[in-house]
């Protein structure tokens, strides 16, 4: 379907039915100037008044054969859908164009919804095969353009108007509308706003050009990133490690090359890493990547990364853990130079060291363990290329052995081991979703541990641990004592004081901006949230509004402080609703999440 925008300012209409319907067809075709004419037998009383006032000519009569004749548009709503089929027959062999109201298949063209900030109107269309989607994308539409574009575009027009009058070359007049745009628009939040008259006098005559044609010499130079985006030059690549899950766990550095990428490939398991408060044009690609479904090839992610990079972006490629452990990212680092792209790796925590370090196995241990080996169980499996030794690992006692990508094969692996002389009862660990909230460790010994694994249901991502260190698991359980640990809680940004306290008291906390971006729907959705912390009744609204964040429903518990919250909260059917009075500090809050009742400052209960 081709889209228009069609004038209609003193063009002829006719609408066949004058009933609701009919009746908001007419007010929009009224509004934009349309000379109209409604036949019906009957007319809403609304649709009267417009024919006393003039507005409207209105024939009380039923619709006959030949009445499209003239017009330059018909829409036919009455609730006849055999005079609706005549009218749109008529319409279709006249040359006419013809629009039944709900009916897609009786129509030579469908309206838009659309959302108009004055001169500025976005439309959105199905064609006509998923109005319920049309309708709300147009409700978060109308949320996200506020009344402020209306003098935007007003604006926006004046100034062209201007740019014009100058009567510059090409390029130059798009340096001054390049500045009107970015210096008015923030992209990311959707927000406009009018220029002043100083700031338009500034970009209507740069400093150091000379006026009219040409001398173009120093105007505002676009930023770093746009220039190198235009040019030749290719971006850099990244190859970063997202580290094992938690976001506490991401690099000072691998946090700063996110947040000033153009573009982001990433794996799945790397999707908590990335930051919520990105910037809403960032290129987000998932190439999947999560044991049993690779989507994307690896030669296909090359590719793209070499594509990027040529392009000007700069690029992140954001694996799980560290790039160069089990992740591929040798291969891609081979691929990149081949092409003559710049690149970079910036380690990560790798998941053996995280998921031990969380369930409270130390990897090395005076006394215990001399040595740690991290090993795939997956590379023996296809019986082609190097095959690891399991004879040889089975005879180092003082050594913590941590395999990967082993789930599956954990049995066939263990029998090999103690089919070398490892004993069946050196203590083992399985570790799974290590490091996060999810993260659940079961302790058993070579022998027992793929029963134990299985009897646990335990899925992947998960890590095997075979080494005297296991037994320390149980007296160093830190990580799941802490207060909130298994709490995966989303509170508005800025997080303020509540942000260390919660992370101190073990929650995994995602500060969420407002609207959310693309980038905080990925790494909300990494994984469901436990909790919201919400503290005025406007974030309660804001939160209902995004209609479907990934990882929450009206179930999610919502701690709320204050009445004002709690009843927005309410009213809204949120199911899961625990007051806190104003008054409640941080200390209170984890108490409150905790469960931990006496003592805080409950004011209500939870609704069942
Ligand atoms: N480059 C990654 C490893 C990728 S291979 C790194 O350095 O960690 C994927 C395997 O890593 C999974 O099959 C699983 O064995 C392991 N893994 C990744 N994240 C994990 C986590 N949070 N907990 C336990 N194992 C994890």
């Amino acid at each position: 379907m081709y889209p228009v925008m069609l004038s209609l300012a003193g063009r002829p209409v006719l609408v066949v039915g004058a009933g609701e319907v009919a009746l908001r067809k007419i007010e929009g075709l009224l509004a934009d100037g349309a000379c109209l004419t409604v036949i019906a037998p009957r007319a809403a009383p609304a649709v009267d008044a417009l024919a006393r006032q003039g507005r409207i000519e209105l024939r009380r009569r039923r619709y006959l054969e030949g009445d499209v004749a003239g017009f330059a548009l018909v829409f036919a709503a009455t609730d006849d859908r055999e005079v609706n089929a005549r009218v749109f027959a008529a319409g279709r062999d006249a040359g006419i164009w013809v629009n039944v109201a709900d009916d897609p298949e009786l129509c030579t063209f469908h309206l838009p919804a659309r959302v108009q900030r004055g001169a500025l109107q976005l439309a959105v269309a199905s064609e006509g095969g998923a109005p319920f989607v049309v309708r709300r994308l147009r409700q978060v539409l109308e949320r996200r353009f506020a009344a402020e574009w209306t003098e935007w575009i007003d604006a926006a027009a004046r100034f062209r108007r201007e740019v014009r009058a100058l009567d510059l070359r090409p390029a130059d007049a798009e340096r001054r509308y390049d500045a009107f745009f970015t210096e008015t628009v923030d992209v990311e939040r959707l927000r406009a706003r009018v220029p002043t008259a100083a700031e338009l006098a500034t970009w209507l005559a740069p400093a150091g050009e000379g006026a009219g044609r040409g001398g173009v010499v120093a105007f505002r130079p676009a930023p770093a990133r746009a220039a190198a985006a235009r040019g030749p030059r290719p971006g850099l690549v990244s190859l970063v490690g997202a580290g094992p899950g938690d976001p506490g766990l991401v690099t000072v550095r691998a946090r700063s090359r996110l947040l000033a990428a153009d573009a982001i490939v990433y794996d799945r398991l790397a999707a908590p890493a990335i930051p919520c408060e990105l910037r809403g044009d960032v290129e987000l690609h998932c190439v999947g990547k999560e044991a049993g479904h690779h989507s994307v090839p690896q030669e296909e992610i090359d590719a793209l990364l070499v594509r990027l990079a040529l392009a000007g972006k700069q690029t992140v490629r954001l694996k799980g853990g560290d790039p160069f452990v089990f992740g591929r990212g040798g291969e891609e680092a081979e691929a990149l130079r081949r092409a003559g792209v710049p690149y970079e790796v910036v380690p990560g925590v790798t998941a053996a060291l995280g998921a031990t370090a969380c369930a409270g196995i130390p990897v090395t241990h005076r006394g215990e363990s001399v040595r740690v080996t991290l090993v795939t169980a997956r590379e023996s499996a296809k019986g082609d290329g190097p095959q690891v030794r399991w004879d040889l690992l089975a005879q180092d006692e003082n050594a913590t052995l941590v395999g990967y990508m082993g789930v599956s094969r954990l049995a066939e692996v263990a029998a090999r081991l103690v089919a070398a002389g490892m004993p069946a009862s050196t203590p083992a660990a399985l570790v799974a979703q290590g490091t996060t909230a999810r993260q659940r460790t079961v302790v058993s010994t070579l022998g027992g541990l793929h029963d134990a694994g299985v009897a646990a249901g335990i899925r992947p991502p998960a890590l095997f641990v075979i080494g005297p260190t296991v037994r320390h698991a149980a007296a160093l359980d830190w990580f799941a004592s802490r207060p909130l640990s298994g709490e995966r809680l989303g509170i508005f940004a800025p997080a303020g004081d509540l942000g260390p306290a919660l992370d101190a008291a073990g929650a995994e906390l995602l500060e969420l901006p407002r609207p959310l971006g693309p980038a905080a729907r990925v790494a909300i959705g990494a994984a469901p949230l436990t909790g919201v912390l919400l503290r005025s009744a406007d974030e309660v609204d804001a939160l209902e509004e995004e209609l479907a964040v990934p990882g929450w429903d009206a179930e999610t518990p919502a701690y709320c402080l204050g009445r004002a919250a709690a009843e927005r909260a309410r009213a809204l059917g949120w199911r899961n609703v625990v007051e806190l009075t104003d008054a409640t500090d941080a200390e209170g809050i984890v108490a409150a999440v905790a469960g931990r009742g006496p003592g805080i400052a409950l004011a209500g209960t939870r609704d069942a």
